[in-house]
């Protein structure tokens, strides 16, 4: 039961420092985050989960989760994001991812699985890519179904074009892969409740090709593109241990929708469906009484589609979109908008499960 009282916050829940191979530290990411008017950074170093940096930097709540994977592995494979476990996962990293999403899980962890499809660059070895293959994974909240870096990434099939998009990447990303929302349906068909992620994977990271020298990408930009939104059961009180309290809620219940908020802010988004007196929104599950009746709210105008059961049965354009419908199923939404001249992904909406 989706009520008023929910509130919306942004935040950045992929995000790499110093601890492993970022290039900034909690305080220099914090300030990053603030300038680009972020409620929360969840950061995920590779199979480290220091203690004692969570807090609030200004208005940005600074998290410490961790992204784990066997490191012994050749190839990588098998990033796995979690959250909330307030425990050093690491030492579970080396069984099957299995046991890992066990043990999180048991420890309360919130479990996301990073670029679970990426598409390997031609540059560099170090470029490989680095998908999830053990499927179906049981015990998974959600999937990152839009990684900024890992789309980069996929991008760069010479030198020259890694140089052009290195200065204009606006001109590469486009979205989350087709494959990847292909995968995301199959899932949800299978009976799994699955929630939408999107993160930057942020690195920092500065790259030299002979004169040029490029930090690929700045903290700051990439919190202005792809983030993930949350709605929380009450507003942030501005209390640490409340308030991460309230984002781990969301983000375990899996309320929340991936906005690529450099084309346009997708804050007051919103997506909700009534039937009866019941009404549910991203994450959660309607039960019908008669029609079900769902709504949708851009922030501006754009193209909505709306689809049940992985398949398209209503599209629009402009700033909003109703649909009646007496249907149980799994219902999404998409939104896309133009931006630079080109037709780009915008928002994707956790699931209404309606039954
Ligand atoms: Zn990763
Ligand atoms: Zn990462």
């Amino acid at each position: 039961m989706i009520d008023t009282a929910y509130r919306e916050y942004v935040g950045s829940p992929h995000v790499h420092s110093v601890y492993s191979d970022g290039s900034g530290s909690y305080r220099t990411i914090a300030a990053a985050a603030n300038a680009a008017q972020l409620n929360f950074v969840i950061v995920t170093d590779h199979n480290v989960r220091p203690q004692g940096l969570e807090g609030y930097v200004g208005q940005t709540l600074m998290l410490s989760g961790e992204e784990v994977h066997n490191v012994r592995r050749d190839p990588q494979a098998n990033h796995l994001l979690v959250y909330g476990a307030e425990h050093e996962m690491a030492p579970y990293s080396f069984g099957s991812t299995q046991t890992l999403i066990r043990a999180a899980r048991e420890r309360d962890g919130i479990c996301y699985i990073a670029h679970p499809i990426e598409r390997p660059s031609a540059i560099g070895t170090d470029l490989a890519a680095i998908p999830w293959t053990q499927w179906p994974p049981e015990g998974i909240h959600g999937l990152e179904i839009w990684n900024y870096m890992s789309e980069f990434k996929g991008l760069l099939w010479n030198k020259l074009v890694a140089l052009v998009y290195a200065y204009r990447p606006e001109w590469g990303i486009r979205g989350p892969y087709r494959a990847t929302l292909k995968l995301w349906d199959e899932l949800l068909a299978s009976g799994h409740k699955i929630a939408a992620l999107g993160g930057a994977d942020a690195h920092a990271t500065s790259y030299r090709w002979g004169p040029f020298r490029r930090r690929v990408f700045p903290y700051e930009y990439l919190f202005r593109a792809v983030n993930t939104h949350i709605l929380t059961k009450a507003p942030l009180t501005g209390d640490p241990v409340e308030d991460k309290a309230l984002i781990y809620d969301a983000l375990r219940a899996g309320r929340t929708w991936v906005g690529y908020d450099l084309p346009h802010s997708t804050r007051g988004f919103r997506c909700f469906a009534r039937s009866g007196s019941a009404m549910a929104g991203p994450g959660e599950e309607l039960r019908r009484l008669g029609a079900i009746n769902l709504s949708v709210t851009l922030p501006t105008d754009g193209e909505i589609i709306l689809r049940r059961d992985g398949k398209v049965i209503r599209r629009t354009t402009g700033t909003s979109m109703k649909y009646t419908s007496v249907e149980a199923g799994i219902y999404r939404v998409e939104a896309y908008r133009r931006f630079r001249g080109r037709k780009v992904a915008w928002i994707f909406a956790s699931p209404i499960y309606a039954s």
